[in-house]
């Protein structure tokens, strides 16, 4: 079998069972994929082979023009869209609609549900009856990030595909090749900094990721010498194309306190200290959930500061305002 020249080195085995699947198609998949891997380009080569008049992807024919400028009338894409919260019962009655209505020429038509998650009930239900009934020739393919979250009936309709994602080396490998100029230790923090997923690492790179990283240790220093305020340096941040990654970043520098502390035993640190670097990891998570439960940004990041702070300048152990229930909404 061939490699596919369009999917990243991890997609290429779980492309390879796609190919011999495709034999014998059955028509719903339910891909459940981490974030940041790239499924999003897998579904499109899977669709873009079954709309391909070679059933390639060849890039040459008629269907995959089609497909590439985003024209293909038996293709259907089914999303969150900008600024809602969840898909519509609308949004799924439309998908439906198209579907009974389309004649297409004998070949498959694709519909891509990303992220089914997000439909509202009424939406699910609607959902599922297409899901039984899809129709002749009629593929659906859904993929989600949050596996969790979707109800049984949903998952019990469709044949479940799950991807992993890459070990580290073959993650730090891709990255590498892409910023040749990066040094090792760079890249690696890149992966660390966006939990292993080498897309999302990529994209931080490609957004000036390295250098909003040494403006985030050198706020640190700052913060704990007293050369800038919490409140000044949470403005600071609160202006960030992403404020999100101050948790990440607050994340990782007390998993590397932990680890630093573990390799070296006679480095001196107490039990108590260490004990409230994973306090303070807790801390992190639970902030982070309560700013995307549009808790007050400001609040929260101050919040988490002086916490850290906390922990530099006392050994006392660390009561944090996010381990209880604590909200700041
Ligand atoms: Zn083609």
């Amino acid at each position: 079998m061939t490699q596919n020249a369009e999917l990243y080195p991890w997609l290429q085995a779980p492309w390879q069972q796609w190919q011999r699947l495709q034999q014998r198609l059955g028509h719903a998949y339910l891909f459940a994929a981490p974030h940041g891997i790239g499924i999003e380009r897998f579904v499109s080569q899977v669709a873009q082979t079954l709309l391909c008049d070679q059933h390639t992807a060849c890039g040459q024919c008629s269907g995959c023009h089609l497909f590439s400028s985003g024209q293909h009338p038996d293709f259907f894409h089914l999303a969150l869209q900008e600024e809602k919260k969840e898909i519509s019962v609308d949004q799924v009655r439309e998908l439906v609609y198209k579907l009974n209505e389309t004649s297409h020429q004998g070949g498959y038509r694709v519909a891509w549900v990303e992220g089914p998650e997000y439909l509202n009930q009424s939406a699910f239900n609607a959902l599922l009856k297409t899901l039984e009934e899809p129709g002749e020739r009629t593929l659906f393919i859904l993929s989600t990030h949050q596996l969790a979250r979707l109800p049984a009936t949903i998952v019990s309709r469709c044949q479940k595909l799950s991807f992993a994602a890459p070990d580290l080396k073959t993650a730090q490998a891709w990255l590498q090749q892409q910023n040749p100029q990066a040094d090792e230790a760079l890249v690696k923090r890149a992966l660390r900094l966006n939990w292993g997923a080498p897309i999302e690492a990529q994209n931080w790179i490609a957004a000036g990721g390295f250098e909003q990283d040494a403006e985030w240790k050198t706020a640190l220093k700052q913060m704990q010498s007293g050369q800038k305020t919490v409140s000044q340096l949470v403005e600071q941040w609160l202006k960030w194309a992403d404020p999100l990654q101050v948790f990440d970043y607050f994340y990782q520098w007390s998993v590397a306190a932990v680890r630093q502390a573990n390799y070296q035993a006679e480095s001196g640190f107490s039990r108590e200290q260490v004990q409230n670097w994973l306090r303070f990891q807790q801390a992190c998570l639970k902030a982070k959930q309560n700013w995307q439960a549009n808790a007050n940004k400001q609040l929260v990041l101050e919040a988490l500061c002086f916490e850290w702070l906390q922990i530099q300048q006392s050994g006392e152990s660390l009561n944090s305002v996010f381990a209880e229930r604590a909200s700041f909404i």
